[in-house]
């Protein structure tokens, strides 16, 4: 690939990394290195920083309105190249094209929805109890933001965080996942196209994600961190923030339960599985992990899921009629191997799917699984792949215990027919997201998150702003 952007970007221009080091970006579906992009280090990452601070100031002084007309250019510039920026994802993450496009419009939305919150950053004037004391409420940007995030939505991950911190006047530095650098380097072309001034954003890409983000999280100058990705990353750079009391936002894994009741409409519950389990390969955080389905309509709700996995279409993503493409590396590939393997090991019967097919491309076909025994590996581990992992139950307390029984609680499925059933099992679910009769969640404008070692924080919605926002108060005695 030639036309696409791969070096640094800094302080508003493009630079390769101070000491001429790249890294390789390659295809998923082939294995064949698609692009070398600059490979930031140390010193990178502090210039990064330093136009960031530089620039924080003005920025935070920039008219909302002003603020507000780059999102909504940049949200029309992204739709105008929805083609070449689902070809480019899907090139380095692997995802089929039509997915990559609901991405990209997906990812888009959110400068749109920003674009909105911008101009609604309301503070407030009020007597205090006393009567003669007033208070003046106003908001300001948290300040300078590093955003770090994963390979599976290298685009809207990018644009759920860039969005708000825009919005909210913040500057930042970008550290998107080394497998994906190419759609948030093209993101940051777009921006300065649509206006955004130098060094509000910069971009770093590296391989050594440790040396470079650390020394700014511990340095003071960083004053928010907006990571998505694992649990395991998120809890080593909580405590990373605590000596400087960086403020977090987490997003981090799941577990999610996909729960099936006997009253439930089989055709719906099989249709949202499709949805939870395959979007991205099911390589999403809200991927169904768990099938919890009542004993008395798992084998018939087994036989239909296994039935429309075993239809889709595997290959390459860039490929007409593909509906599911390669995993992101050969880890990942191996990860879904072996936990599969466990799983039968254990007693779980395969209906479709179980085994990977030779290279080149890596490759897993979509796997039901029935009869899993509790206690299997995927069980409390993200399966991130295209594999449904059937359990059974009897009644609803128990559902709920085991649904629960996880340090997890981003999102939980629910399928019935009954209201009440309906509200009391979500009431009851450990999850910041329940979807209730669908297997999506996800959309701009509500509150993406989860509790327990889900994360910390909302991404969208009207509380997305406030997580780059802080509050000053004014005391004012009258009279
Ligand atoms: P990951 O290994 O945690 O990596 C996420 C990002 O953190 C990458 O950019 C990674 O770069 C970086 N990173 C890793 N170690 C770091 C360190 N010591 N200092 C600074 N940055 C570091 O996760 P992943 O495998 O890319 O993504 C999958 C995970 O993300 C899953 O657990 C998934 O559930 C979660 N996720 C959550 C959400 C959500 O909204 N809750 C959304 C999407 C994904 P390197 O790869 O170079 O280490």
């Amino acid at each position: 690939m030639t036309d696409v952007l791969k070096q640094l970007f800094i302080g508003g221009a493009w630079v390769d990394a101070a000491d001429g080091a790249t890294m390789p970006v390659d295809d998923p579906a082939t294995g064949e290195i698609i692009a070398h992009v600059a490979d930031a280090g140390p010193k990178d990452a502090r210039l990064a920083e330093d136009a960031a601070v530089e620039a924080q100031e003005e920025w935070a002084r920039t008219a909302p309105r002003a603020r507000s007309e780059i999102l909504r250019r940049a949200h029309e510039i992204i739709l105008a190249r929805t083609d070449e920026l689902a070809l480019l994802m899907t090139t380095e993450m692997g995802k089929p094209l039509a997915e990559a496009r609901g991405e990209v419009a997906y990812a888009a939305e959110f400068f749109r929805w920003f674009s909105e919150e911008a101009v609604r950053i309301e503070g407030g004037y009020g007597t205090l109890p006393d009567g003669r004391n007033r208070m003046l409420l106003t908001r300001r940007p948290v300040g300078p933001s590093l955003l770090i995030t994963p390979w599976n939505f290298p685009l809207a991950m990018g644009t759920r965080k860039i969005g708000p911190a825009i919005a909210a006047g913040c500057t930042m530095i970008l550290k998107p996942a080394p497998q994906t650098p190419l759609s948030s380097l093209a993101l940051a072309g777009i921006l300065k196209e649509a206006g955004l001034p130098d060094g509000v954003l910069n971009v770093v890409t590296t391989s050594r994600a440790g040396e470079v983000c650390e020394p700014l999280l511990r340095g003071g100058r960083i004053r928010k961190l907006s990571f998505t990705g694992s649990t395991a990353v998120g809890r080593l750079l909580l405590a990373q923030c605590a000596d400087t009391v960086v403020r977090t936002s987490m997003e981090l894994g799941g577990n999610a339960p996909f729960v099936v009741f006997d009253d439930a409409d089989l055709d719906k519950a099989v249709d949202g599985a499709m949805v939870a389990k395959m979007r991205n390969m099911g390589e999403a955080c809200t991927a169904a992990n768990r099938f919890f389905v009542h004993r008395s309509v798992a084998e018939e709700f087994g036989r239909r899921l296994a039935a429309r996995m075993g239809a889709l279409v595997v290959g390459p993503g860039t490929r007409d009629g593909v509906d599911v493409g390669p995993l992101i590396d050969d880890a990942g590939r191996a990860k879904v191997e072996e936990l599969v393997a466990d799983a039968v090991e254990r007693g779980a019967r395969v209906l479709v799917g179980g085994t990977a097919p030779e290279g080149p491309g890596r490759f897993y076909p979509p796997t039901v699984l029935a009869d899993v025994v509790p206690g299997s590996r995927l069980m409390d581990t993200e399966i991130f792949g295209p594999v449904a992992a059937i359990l059974t139950f009897d009644d609803e307390d128990e559902v709920v215990r085991r649904a629960n029984d996880t340090p997890w609680g981003l999102v939980g499925y629910l399928f019935t027919e009954g209201l009440d059933r309906a509200l009391r099992v979500s009431e009851r679910l450990e999850v910041g997201m329940v979807g209730l009769n669908t297997g999506l969640v996800s959309n701009p404008a509500a509150p993406f998150g989860g509790i327990k070692q889900s994360g910390l924080g909302r991404e969208g919605g009207r509380v997305g702003i406030e997580e780059f926002l802080e509050y000053q108060y004014l005391a004012m005695p009258v009279g």
